[in-house]
């Protein structure tokens, strides 16, 4: 993909979490990887407004080009792009249920399979730290250990994929299973009845089958994009 048409992704999936509920105002920021670095969304521009231009470009030491201030959790995005081969690209929102839970500070269990999505048997908090920090940054990478998302405490998510589009889909999945989570813990108190947690050995038995799903394997071998 052009650096153009990149630049002109990252603008389309801003206004598409922002349009869809995922997000709202400036918050969040989204990146791409490309080359031996990344372009970022800049800091505090209305989504709205903004053009190819504005997008930042950085490389993986924290320089960047250009006259716009990138996105205030460079940071993040460079150490996820750093210790991550398979990311390229990132969505970092506020969504409703996510950021509601992450006041919290707990550890999603799994309640429902679909936790399996982001890479493990458990949607991990990252420890909170002041946003745009490098001590949020450290955070976030210890809490994706072997995940492709988490919840940052009084904040937010961020999830990452191979793409703009997956990264999008995953922001999704995770704020769906945190209003579930929300939903199921409030009936659990409600009814009196225990919330029931999926064990060790079915959530293995689930992530064995996430290597595959979504895979339409025909005689012409495997067509289309895993889902997961
Ligand atoms: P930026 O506008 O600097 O990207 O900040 C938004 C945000 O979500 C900070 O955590
Ligand atoms: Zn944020």
């Amino acid at each position: 993909m052009s650096n153009r048409s990149l630049r002109e992704g990252i603008i389309a999936t801003c206004r598409a979490m922002n349009a869809s509920g995922l997000n709202t105002g400036t918050s969040g920021n989204v990146s791409a990887r490309i080359g031996d670095g990344f372009l970022i969304t800049p800091s505090g521009i209305p989504y709205d407004e903004l053009t190819p231009d504005h997008i930042v470009a950085m490389d993986l030491d924290g320089g960047f080009d250009g006259d716009w201030l990138p996105s205030s959790e460079w940071r993040m995005h460079m150490d996820i792009y750093r210790s991550k081969p398979e990311a390229g690209a990132i969505v970092h929102v506020h969504s409703s249920h996510a950021a509601a839970l992450s006041c919290l500070r707990l550890e999603i269990p799994p309640f429902h399979y679909m936790i399996a999505v982001a890479g493990g048997k458990t949607l991990r908090c990252a420890d909170y730290a002041t946003f745009g920090t490098q001590a949020l940054s450290t955070n976030m990478i210890a809490a994706l250990e072997d995940r492709s998302a988490c919840l940052l405490s009084n904040h937010g998510q961020i999830a990452f994929g191979p793409t703009l589009a997956k990264a999008l889909w995953l922001a999704g999945e995770v704020e769906e299973l945190c209003h579930q989570y929300f939903i199921a813990a409030q009936m659990a108190t409600v009814t009196g009845r225990p919330m029931i947690i999926l064990d060790d050995e079915e959530m293995a038995r689930i992530q064995e089958k996430f290597r595959t799903y979504g895979k339409q394997v025909t005689e012409l071998g495997v067509i289309g994009e895993p889902s997961l």
